[in-house]
């Protein structure tokens, strides 16, 4: 599903060249879960971002599901997304002006959904949020918001979901309930799980610990 080989990734600023992740390798396999660990700033955000084909790298090959992202360009990194990646951004991303409904809705009619709406709804239901589709996300609780952004997250049926920080600024017993929301998706929908969390308790419940330091795998 998921194939990282020897990759790097330099950010450059100025005349500064920060090497940010330097030769990581590892491989994820459909249905499998894994999480991403290691200190603030040791590259996690980015190691993630660069699987999800949303950011470049500059040495190394990852292949996600099929297809050697550097050989791709930006419509066809948008097609790979669009049919078979879902996102959860950290602090959840949500568009604030819109209600819990139209922030999942929106997104499946940009893409041609049929009966988006109803899908919508559905999703809603999945996540326990039915009763707040017409409320504004500005009017929710951060563990509400987290939900819906799954439910966002689940609307395509992603092959795989790439999750940054899920549980991260949730209170114990909301992060056990978004917990379970992405333990039951894998385990009925066999959807491939990579998670970025400073969580070790979530991360002990994955089948791979990808542990990061100054950018190196170790
Ligand atoms: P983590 O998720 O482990 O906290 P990040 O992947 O967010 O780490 O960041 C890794 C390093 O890359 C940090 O030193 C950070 O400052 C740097 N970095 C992240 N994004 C950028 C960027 N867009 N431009 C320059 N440096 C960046």
């Amino acid at each position: 599903m998921l194939s990282v080989k020897n990759i790097s990734k330099i950010y450059q600023s100025g005349f500064n060249k920060l090497t940010v992740l330097n030769n990581i390798s590892f491989e994820v396999a459909p249905g499998e879960t894994a999480a991403i660990v290691g200190p603030s700033g040791s590259g996690k955000t980015t190691l993630l971002g660069l699987c999800a084909g949303l950011d470049r790298y500059d040495a190394g090959s990852i292949t996600l599901y099929d297809s050697l992202l550097s050989e791709l360009d930006e419509d066809g990194l948008a097609q790979i997304r669009n049919q078979h990646v879902g996102f959860v951004f950290q602090n959840f991303q949500l568009l604030p002006t819109l209600t819990a409904l139209e922030n999942v809705m929106v997104p499946m009619e940009l893409q041609g959904a049929l009966n988006a709406k109803k899908k919508a709804l559905a999703l809603l239901d999945k996540v326990g949020l039915a009763d707040r589709a017409t409320h504004y996300a500005s009017e929710l609780s951060g563990g509400e918001q987290q939900r819906i952004a799954l439910a966002r997250a689940f609307s395509n049926n992603p092959k795989i979901l790439f999750a940054d920080e899920p549980t991260g600024n949730l209170d114990t017993e909301t992060g056990q309930k978004v917990e379970q929301l992405l333990f039951n998706l894998n385990r009925d929908a066999g959807t491939t799980l990579v998670l970025v969390t400073h969580d070790l308790e979530l991360a002990n419940k994955t089948e791979h610990i990808i542990r990061l330091k100054g950018g190196v795998l170790v």
